[in-house]
């Protein structure tokens, strides 16, 4: 086998970089809640891969599945034609969307999915002869993927700075709940209120309410650091978009799939948007896949329209609905029902909160937040060296054989649903031991 310095030199992991080379750390093998590094060691998955594998690694059923459908059929063109197991599939995708959400397109990725619900949401309203509504609404510290379109909404502002002059001209971006909230502790008023709905408000109509096409927010901002909306905010927002005819995207490649201990967010808040971006736990992250759910008024009104101005909406990947990535949905959302494994993330939630929580106090934890089966741990920031802690203490982890993700100052939790509570004891219990030797 070549040694991990020559390989290094073609593998192009921009986001792993430098760190990556210093101290490769190389995954062989997985199963279940497990993971096997190159040189043998076994180490207990507390992030699903990356949000994704949430039926655990490597299940037979999946397996199975996909071996199969390769072997019968490798490949069906998108366009003109199609395969039965990509309707097949998209029905039962289509049955844990919240009502009215089961007109179900296939991407290959989280970030092809936020591209697509864009382009959908402004041929939308294209094809109802409101060609003026360009305007798309994201939030800062949202994450929305790598492409031109997620880029443009999300709000990672070094992302935005590298691209800047290229991206969506037309955009606005929300204060994120976060901040707002933060601010307004910080001036002693309560932490959800009027002031915050008319922030809402006045940035919604800053630019003239008719000009907007759509808002895009992650139910719960995984990415950038677990960050959960105050009550009765996802509500404030459907009504909002409402009532100026905007309409309202929820991005739920992370949330999707029992990660909340419902099938989606949507479902877990009680607010239904327009659209659901999906990607990553679809199929358990076997075969790259993601969806797109639009609720059927907007894709009849693209699909039918015949409104003046209107246009067709070309739109489609040449792996839309890959006969195996398909066969692997299929596999993954029978056993979600099968095993009951977003029930079982509800009813370990309050565990897993326990554990989380019982870190407060831990040396230099600064904030624990959590939801369902995901959990944020926000540590001081390190002077002058913002991310050093976190990426201290996620080698650390590694090496005592856990692994837990890094994002800035945050570690954050997301285990496969199928984890149970010793596992989850053991995971909290190594990142408090680690703390205390972290500088
Ligand atoms: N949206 C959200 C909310 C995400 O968390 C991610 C990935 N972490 C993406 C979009 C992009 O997905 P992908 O990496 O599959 O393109």
């Amino acid at each position: 086998r070549p040694v991990i310095d020559d390989l290094s030199n073609f593998w192009m992991p921009f986001t792993a970089n430098r760190q990556f080379k210093a101290a490769p750390r190389l995954l062989e093998s997985a199963k279940g809640m497990y993971y096997r590094s190159t040189d043998g060691r076994e180490i207990l998955d507390a992030c699903a891969g990356l949000w994704c594998v949430n039926a655990g690694h490597c299940r037979d059923e999946i397996v199975a599945a996909v071996q199969q459908q390769l072997a019968t059929l490798d490949f069906a063109p998108t366009f003109q034609m199609g395969h039965p197991l990509a309707f097949e599939a998209a029905s039962k995708v289509a049955e844990i969307m919240p009502e009215g959400l089961d007109r179900i397109f296939f991407t290959n990725s989280g970030s092809e999915s936020v591209d697509t619900a864009l382009k959908i949401a402004l041929a939308y309203h294209r094809a109802r002869g409101e060609a003026q509504r360009t305007r798309l609404i994201g939030r800062e510290r949202g994450y929305h993927g790598v492409g031109f379109g997620g880029i443009s909404v999300g709000g990672i502002s070094p992302n935005r700075k590298t691209f800047s002059g290229s991206l969506l001209g037309n955009v606005d971006h929300l204060p994120h709940t976060h901040d707002l909230e933060h601010n307004a502790y910080s001036k002693g008023q309560p932490a959800w209120g009027a002031h915050l709905a008319d922030e809402l408000e006045r940035i919604v109509t800053l630019h003239d309410a008719s000009t907007i096409a759509a808002v895009i927010v992650e139910p719960v901002a995984g990415s950038t650091g677990v960050l959960i909306p105050p009550q009765g905010y996802l509500q404030k927002l459907r009504e909002i978009c409402t009532k100026h005819g905007i309409l309202l995207i929820f991005d739920e490649v992370i949330t999707g799939f029992g990660r909340l201990g419902k099938a989606t967010a949507s479902e877990y808040f009680g607010v239904t948007p327009d659209l659901i971006t999906m990607a990553k736990a679809i199929n358990n992250a076997a075969i790259p896949m993601g969806a797109v759910a639009a609720h059927r008024n907007v894709h009849d009104t693209v699909v039918n329209s015949g409104a003046p101005g209107a246009i067709e909406l070309f739109h489609g990947y040449t792996y839309s609905a890959h006969p195996a990535a398909t066969a692997a949905a299929i596999a993954t959302l029978d056993l979600y029902r099968k095993e009951a494994l977003f029930e079982r993330a509800h009813g370990l939630a309050p565990a897993f909160e326990a554990a989380a929580h019982a870190l407060r106090g831990a040396p230099h934890v600064k904030d624990v937040r959590n939801l369902g089966l995901v959990a944020g741990i926000e540590l001081e920031s390190r002077d002058g060296a913002p991310g050093a802690r976190a990426y201290e203490a996620f080698v650390k982890c590694f090496e005592a054989g856990v692994l837990v993700r890094y994002t800035g100052d945050i570690l954050a939790f997301s285990p496969p649903l199928i984890v149970d509570e010793e596992q989850i004891g053991r995971i909290f219990g190594t990142v408090k031991d680690v703390l205390a030797s972290v500088k």
